[in-house]
């Protein structure tokens, strides 16, 4: 018998208006886990080469992780995946909340949808009955309405995931919304939703995967818990990490970068959420500014980035949330009664500084209006933030006009244009439908040199993360199958924590910082690790909070007895998966270069990264060569792939 899993996965065939039950064998999951890994390779296997992503040909996902529906601390994560809209490599992207648990509590370990429906329908799966249902009166409303809507039809237990009116409007860069607006938003897989016609994902049920050893499994959650408890920072120093935010300025001069123990992680993260970051990271050059041609302590110094500072934004909070099975719980939702808003959720980082810094912007009521806009619509904030400040530029360069923008001055840090801005994006309205699709295919229909705007990779537009403070995001950014990440398994994002700390007999090569050698063996360590930890279902924040017993659990929630290596051999497979399917769409990965500015070509000539250059471009040959992969191209080599037991991907590359 097996455990941990159902050995199943469900697929809706929307154009035959079919379910239809695969039964998997127990194999798979000890080389995949679950997760993207998963996704990949029933998707890969399945769906023919260079289809387009929007076609009815196309397959996408929902996939929790292998310990997601159980209580192992970070583990409530699912993820969707399939061929990116946006930049047709391998897509996937991830979403917390209480949706992934529910796939598992259906009785399946992941549900696939293929073909497509002629009208806008949902599917609902409750309590084990599978139906596809019209969805005429749910087109055009947004995530929230939706979600009400269904809740009133179908009962308040129900989880739904599903797309708002950019997905449905096939924005390329819309995501996938869960749980009142937290939305999977990568790689552009709402509008793979919105092309099948498919509104909404509705789920109840009440299956629970079985446990090889329930109590060692749950000891070893409790002992992590209490353990976690224990950690909490004292009252002073509570006190001077409350009023962090308001040391940016010294943190500059003393170019202390992010890192901390676990507990006071831990304390951060629950208190303020990622929104910490928005003061500290421009001021010590995280934060990219003016859409990566400014330098923080000048172009938006402390004077005007405190505005966005999380102590204010604290003052909107009502209350915490998290998603299922966290002890952390960074979540909250605020109150702000100058917008009329009961509920909202607060703004993570990556939202802040993509319509804050980047556009120098610090008006925070139109950080939470935007921020609201976007999780109602379900769209990327990171693809449209950035997508604004690629038409800022060219609004300033006279490349777009008044005429262009129905009349509103498209310049830096005017809060109401931009608001303006995000609201015809999502509804492709005017220069809006233009930009609907990320800053690479505006450039091409917008023309006159504005290509030099778009900060992307690939065709994705990059995060808000600077290469110059974490160099090894250059090379994550250039080079994994989903470009453009800061969540792609760069060594120096993840060391923030401490793999080493995190599990058990996990080692990075001493001194990788200094030695190209030890950084390409750690960056393939990290890459390798960073797969199976996110197809296991595990939150990335999950590494920042001390020693964890990953393979622990999993070991014993399975049966298993996963070593470190093969953990890392499965990573490897994954990647390697990834790989090899963006390399199938015939995306050439090694020749990919990111704009100058990203990385430092020219070098600032001041400010906290003057005269950094991030060098990326030397490590990728050695890298592939780690990986088994063959150094001038990238392609994964054949007896790489036969040793992972991925020999079906040899007619394809080779
Ligand atoms: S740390 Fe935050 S994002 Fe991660 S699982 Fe917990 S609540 Fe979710």
């Amino acid at each position: 018998m097996s455990h941990g899993y159902f050995g199943k996965v469900l697929w809706i065939d929307l154009t035959n208006e079919k379910f239809e039950e695969e039964n998997l064998p127990d194999k798979i999951y000890r080389q995949y886990f679950g997760g993207y890994g998963l996704g990949c390779k029933l998707i890969y296997e399945n769906m023919r080469p260079k289809v387009d992503a929007l076609s009815a040909n196309s397959i996408f996902g929902f996939f929790p992780g292998l310990l997601t529906s159980t209580a192992a601390p970070f583990s409530g994560r699912y993820m969707v995946a399939g061929k990116s809209p946006l930049t047709g490599t391998w897509g996937d992207a991830n979403s917390g909340g209480t949706f992934g648990p529910e796939i598992k509590k259906c009785g399946y370990d992941a549900i696939l949808f293929k073909g497509a429906a002629e009208k806008p329908i949902y599917v609902t799966i409750i309590d084990g009955n599978k139906e596809i249902l019209d969805a005429a009166d749910l087109w055009g409303l947004d995530i929230i309405k939706a979600e009400e809507k269904l809740k009133i039809k179908h009962g308040k237990f129900i989880k739904t995931a599903g797309i708002g009116p950019a997905g449905e409007k096939l924005s390329r860069i819309s995501g996938i919304a869960n749980d009142k607006g937290r939305i999977a938003a990568r790689s552009g897989i709402g509008a793979i939703m919105g092309s099948k016609n498919l509104k909404m994902l509705v789920l109840k049920g009440n299956h629970k995967v079985s446990m090889h050893n329930k109590d060692d499994f749950m000891s070893l959650v409790k002992i992590y818990n209490q353990e976690g408890k224990k950690k909490e920072p004292g009252k002073l120093i509570k006190s001077v990490l409350n009023k962090a935010p308001n040391f940016a300025k010294l943190m500059r001069r003393f170019r202390i970068k992010m890192s901390g123990s676990a507990g006071m992680i831990r304390h951060v993260y629950h208190n303020y959420g990622t929104s910490m970051g928005n003061t500290l990271s421009a001021e010590i050059g995280d934060s990219p500014i003016r859409n990566w041609s400014g330098i923080g302590m000048y172009d938006f110094p402390f004077s005007k980035s405190k505005n966005l500072s999380a102590i204010n934004i604290q003052r909107y909070k009502v209350r915490e949330y998290g998603c299922y099975s966290c002890p952390v719980q960074c979540g909250a939702i605020l109150k702000v009664p100058e917008l009329n808003f009961e509920e909202t959720h607060i703004p993570e980082y990556e939202t802040c500084c993509s319509f804050g810094a980047l556009l120098l912007n610090n008006d925070l009521m139109s950080i939470f209006e935007i921020n609201e806009l976007c999780n109602r619509a379900a769209i990327d904030t990171i693809s449209t933030g950035a997508t604004v400040a690629f038409a800022i530029e060219c609004f300033e360069n006279g490349i777009l006009t008044k005429e262009d923008t129905d009349g509103f001055e498209l310049t830096w840090g005017n809060a109401k244009a931009i608001v303006e801005l995000v609201k015809k994006i999502i509804n492709r309205e005017g220069i809006g439908d233009i930009l609907a699709d990320g800053c690479d295919i505006a450039a091409k229909q917008i023309g006159k040199g504005s290509e030099n705007f778009a900060m992307t990779s690939l065709g994705c537009e990059i995060a808000m993360h600077n290469p110059r403070i974490f160099p090894s995001l250059a090379f994550t950014y250039a080079y994994d199958p989903t470009p453009g990440r800061h969540t792609a398994a760069s060594i120096d994002m993840i060391e923030i924590g401490s793999i080493k700390k995190f599990q058990k007999g996990l080692k990075l090569p001493d001194g990788w910082k200094k030695n190209e050698m030890k950084w390409i063996k750690g960056q393939k360590i990290t890459t390798c690790f960073y797969q199976a930890l996110c197809c296991a279902g595990l939150c990335s924040f999950s590494t920042l909070f001390g020693p964890y017993p990953f393979l622990d659990i999993i070991n014993s929630l399975t049966g298993w007895n996963i070593t470190v290596d093969e953990c890392l051999n499965i990573g490897l497979r994954i990647q390697t998966l990834r790989q090899a399917f963006t390399l199938r769409e015939g995306i050439n990965i090694a020749n990919n270069k990111l704009p100058g500015r990203v990385i430092g070509d020219p070098p600032d000539e001041r400010g906290p990264t003057k005269g950094i250059s991030v060098n990326y471009q030397n490590y990728y040959e050695g890298f592939c060569t780690e990986m088994g992969w063959n150094p001038e191209n990238g392609y994964p080599l054949k007896e790489t792939l036969r040793d992972l037991d991925l020999e079906f991907v040899i007619k394809d590359l080779y």
